[in-house]
């Protein structure tokens, strides 16, 4: 079998120009420019290119985009002060603080100080537990970036079961609730789980979320089933240079899945589009107007 690839970097341009025609309408016929904040404290190198990254599409879509960067010992009573003042700010729509933040700062503290209509991330505790009883939410963006590609696969989900392996906050529980709201059957698998091998081999849909390079061989996988690889690695690659991979060993996997999604060019796209339509949803909200698809 040879799996089909699930493209996510063309998914995520038709998404990314799905929201540039809302915010083109909002402007026209509203005078409205949805705006997202993004809060980047520190220097960690990874987060300066994803912040980067989100200020440059939120541009290309039409929206507003504010960029604020703090040094890496910015104190708890600052970063909250800001984050107050973004709240409290009709330009913008969308806040968000990115993660990691540096050691000495409480995070839960803190994404729990954005308002939660303007909490694009989904990751403040009413958003949490809106998502968990179904209720209109904001829906955090890698795991929504999965469930569309998986949406648009398979159609319905409904009956078909699936494994998350990986139980973080920011991925693996709110996946589960997805793809529970979705019907599937839903195991979630993590460090402490007995024959995960075994475990994986039962899924129709295998969503990896675990941080360890190509850790999921393709004699995990039952064949035909759907394979959705969340993890972003950066390991030695030939010639001393550095090269991304996924936390499935990619080859061996789609020789056997059904279906998978690539990385780069999977997952990582959909995250950032679903971060500028989840900023125009948040801005229809703030403003009573009805909200895309
Ligand atoms: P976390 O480190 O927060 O969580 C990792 C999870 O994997 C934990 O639940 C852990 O279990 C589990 N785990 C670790 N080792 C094993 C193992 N040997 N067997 C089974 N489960 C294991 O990571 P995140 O959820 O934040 O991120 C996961 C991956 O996704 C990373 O590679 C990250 O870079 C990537 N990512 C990609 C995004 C994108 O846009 N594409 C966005 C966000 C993350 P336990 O709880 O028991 O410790």
């Amino acid at each position: 079998m040879v799996a089909t690839i699930i493209d996510g970097k063309a998914f995520a341009a038709e998404i990314r120009e799905d929201v540039a025609r809302h915010v083109a309408r909002l402007s026209e016929e509203h005078g409205i420019v949805p705006g997202l904040a993004v809060v980047l404290v520190g220097e960690d190198p990874a987060s300066q290119v994803y912040v980067r990254s989100k200020g440059k599409q939120t541009v290309e879509a039409g929206m507003a985009s504010f960029e604020h960067k703090l040094p890496p010992e910015t104190d708890e009573a600052t970063l909250l002060g800001l984050i107050e003042q973004l709240n409290n700010d009709p330009k913008v729509h969308g806040i968000l603080v990115q993660l990691p933040l540096p050691g000495h700062l409480d995070e839960d503290l803190v994404i729990n100080s954005v308002d939660p209509a303007k909490d694009v991330d989904g990751f403040h505790i009413s958003n949490v537990g809106l998502l968990g009883t179904g209720q209109k939410s904001m829906v955090p963006c890698t795991p929504l970036g999965c469930l569309m590609m998986l949406r648009k696969h398979h159609g319905s989900l409904s009956g078909l079961d699936a494994v998350v392996i990986g139980r973080s906050n920011i991925v693996g529980k709110p996946m589960a609730q997805l793809l529970l709201g979705d019907s599937c059957t839903v195991t979630i698998a993590h460090s402490r789980t007995k024959d995960l091998p075994e475990v994986v081999r039962r899924a129709d849909i295998v969503v990896a979320a675990v941080g360890r390079p190509e850790m999921v061989p393709g004699d995990w996988i039952k064949p035909g089933a759907t394979v959705i690889d969340v993890g972003i690695n950066r390991i030695e690659g030939e010639a001393g240079k550095t090269r991304l991979v996924g936390d499935v060993d990619y080859e061996s996997c789609a020789a056997v899945a059904g279906a998978i999604t690539p990385v780069p060019g999977g997952v990582g796209p959909m995250t950032i589009a679903c971060l500028l339509a989840n900023t125009v949803t948040a801005c229809c909200r703030a403003h009573g107007l009805s909200e895309p698809e």
